[in-house]
């Protein structure tokens, strides 16, 4: 049962070599633990090992273990990773503390107008398809500053980064360019000053690219099997 805690001793540990070897501080990159495969023991176990943030890719999932784990998840984030459905919004801005997944203006809209019913502002990033492959949800890197300016319109979210998946690769070099990519962008974003937009968050790699995404400036890093083990 020493596994996860094992796991989540090596990630750290590699986050923080990574982060040291282009001069970064360890400390401003947030670990969040994606617990799709996960069981609710797992799931304790990892926050008892020191997990503050877990990630789930389908608000139902999320909303079934938020009532088992609510006793034992009062200081933890939660954050939704996954595509988002429209109709699944009203859920899942309860639920979550910052929504990953962000990626049209239609679902943009849908947030706003529930974060205001139920009087509350949503923290999002929006995810991009740097890759260009066909298969991956976000939008793409030139439409993201057009995107931002729209949303910017909407009071009642706070776009708080970037988000990207990177291609599965053999090599981990080939993903390099995507999360550096990103990475500019959200610095050349960051200096249009637009309104209710904040480049805070880059999040970026998992857990077969996660040391090149922190060499590349990534600040939150989503992990589930490194953690959870490989099914
Ligand atoms: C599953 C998932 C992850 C974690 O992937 P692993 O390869 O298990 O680390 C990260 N981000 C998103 C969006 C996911 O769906």
């Amino acid at each position: 049962m020493e596994t996860i805690k094992n796991n989540l001793e090596k990630i750290n540990e590699k986050i923080k070599k990574a982060a040291l070897k282009v001069n970064r501080n360890p400390e401003d990159i947030k670990l969040v633990a994606v617990t799709k495969t996960a069981t609710i023991e797992q799931i304790k176990e990892a926050i008892s090992a020191g997990v503050k943030i877990i990630g789930e890719n389908k608000v139902q999932e999320a909303k079934e273990k938020y009532q088992v784990l609510s006793a034992d998840i009062a200081d933890i984030g939660w954050h939704l990773v996954g595509h988002l459905q429209t109709n699944k919004v009203k859920y899942a801005i309860e639920i979550f503390d910052l929504i990953h997944s962000v990626d049209s203006i239609k679902l943009a809209e849908e947030i706003d107008k529930r974060s205001l019913q139920f009087g509350m502002v949503t923290n999002i990033l929006v995810e991009v398809n740097v890759s260009g492959e066909e298969t991956k949800y976000g939008i793409k890197p030139e439409e993201v500053e057009p995107f931002l300016k729209e949303i910017s319109e909407f009071s009642r979210i706070k776009v708080r980064g970037l988000m990207t998946i990177a291609p599965i690769a053999e090599d981990k070099e080939e993903v390099r360019p995507y999360f550096r990519k990103l990475r500019e962008l959200s610095e050349k974003i960051e200096n249009k000053n637009i309104k209710n937009v904040k480049m805070d968050y880059l999040s970026m790699g998992m857990t077969e690219d996660f040391e090149v995404a922190v060499e590349e400036g990534a600040n939150m890093v989503r992990i589930g099997r490194g953690i959870f083990g490989f099914h």
